[in-house]
């Protein structure tokens, strides 16, 4: 089967900067599939080239198997949701949600059904007259996802869309958008600078860097197993031990991620002795620091916070050990460093 989206050669420049560097890479129908990096990475450039809202310099595009480089947006089976919703503050709801299909010339009543059945999926019925402004910011990103499905793309490409919204209604919209995804079944590229929401969606995820893939994978390939320091450090957090300080926990001699979940103290077995310099509260859990002896390093540690129990302080001498398995070694890259 063709991939829904398979990119060759990809190539984008503005001027002196190269947005896109030489990109290939394949997405699955039905797939959830994060492009995560931080701002300037060139994923946001990746997805309007996918949309066709930009030309590449040089490469290819193909959607469903079919070269689509040369074709106008309204020509390719896809379509966006922005961050800033986009929607015409003059017309109703129900309008914003129509007038892809009114553009499209669908009749009137053909029209109204499936706007409707489009809100109903986004549980916005009953908001059919409302204006714009009459909505919440969570409200307003579910009329721009009815108005996006409603055409019946074959790929929905997501820039951001979360990205105006506050913590908790952030999270909220994460499972809706999963829901969403699942019950359509359709491929979905979603544009993200969080990592949190990139793992939490992704059927795999794109590490941007500087326009390249530094890392494809699943969240759980990507978390698990970092390549390189950039990656290690921007998703998720990890203590980077030198060579040296890897050797002392008994792993090999080589630059290595290490997750502060996977940091055990006070462990059976002993460990590198050293002393605790911070203790952070994060509610659901303790993050601590400790300065390690001899080797002049810092590892950062997470317990979680079961109430009663040992209390950690500044300043408690504890063993640090880690578990060979839970340690990511580093591929060497000095640009990444
Ligand atoms: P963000 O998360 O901030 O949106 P991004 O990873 O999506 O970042 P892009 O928007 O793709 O990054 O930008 C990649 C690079 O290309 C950046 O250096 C940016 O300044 C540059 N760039 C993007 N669009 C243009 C443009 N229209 N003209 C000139 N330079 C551009």
């Amino acid at each position: 089967m063709d991939p829904a989206i398979r990119l060759r050669g990809l190539h984008k420049r503005f001027g002196d900067t190269i947005a896109v560097a030489d990109l290939d890479l394949d997405i699955a129908e039905g797939e959830f599939f994060s492009m995560l990096g931080p701002s300037g990475s060139g994923k946001t450039t990746v997805l309007r080239i996918i949309a066709g809202f930009e030309q590449p310099t040089s490469g290819s595009v193909a959607l469903f198997g079919r070269d689509v480089t040369a074709l106008a947006p309204f020509a390719r089976p896809v379509n966006t949701v922005f961050q800033d919703y986009a929607l015409f503050p003059h017309l109703s709801v129900i309008a914003n949600v129509e007038y892809g299909l009114r553009v499209a010339g669908v009749a009137r009543k053909e029209r109204r059904a499936k706007a409707e059945e489009a809100l109903a999926s986004v549980r916005l019925a009953g908001f059919e007259d409302r204006r714009p402004h009459e909505l919440s910011g969570g409200q307003r990103q579910r009329v721009a996802l009815a108005r996006a499905i409603v055409l019946r793309p074959q790929a929905l490409l997501l820039d951001e869309p979360l990205g105006a919204l506050d913590l908790k209604l952030r999270e909220q919209m994460q499972v809706e958008l999963k829901e969403l995804q699942r019950s359509l079944g359709i491929t979905f590229v979603f544009v993200t600078h969080d990592q949190d929401e990139a793992l939490t969606l992704s059927d795999r995820v794109a590490v941007f860097d500087a326009g390249q893939v530094v890392q494809l994978g699943t969240p759980r390939e990507v978390y698990d197993h970092p390549r390189n320091p950039f990656i290690a450090s921007f998703v998720g957090s990890s203590t980077l031990l030198e060579p040296d300080v890897a050797a002392r926990f008994g792993l090999p001699a080589v630059a290595t991620a290490v997750r502060p979940e996977r940091v055990t103290l006070d462990g059976a077995d002993g460990g590198v002795p050293g002393t605790i310099a911070e203790v952070i509260y994060t509610g659901p859990e303790h993050r601590i620091v400790i300065d390690l002896d001899d080797v002049g390093a810092r590892i950062t540690a997470l317990e979680p916070n079961i109430g009663a129990g040992r209390r950690r302080s500044r300043g408690d001498r504890v063993t640090v050990s880690i578990d060979p398995a839970a340690a990511a070694p580093l591929e060497s890259d000095a640009s990444a460093a």
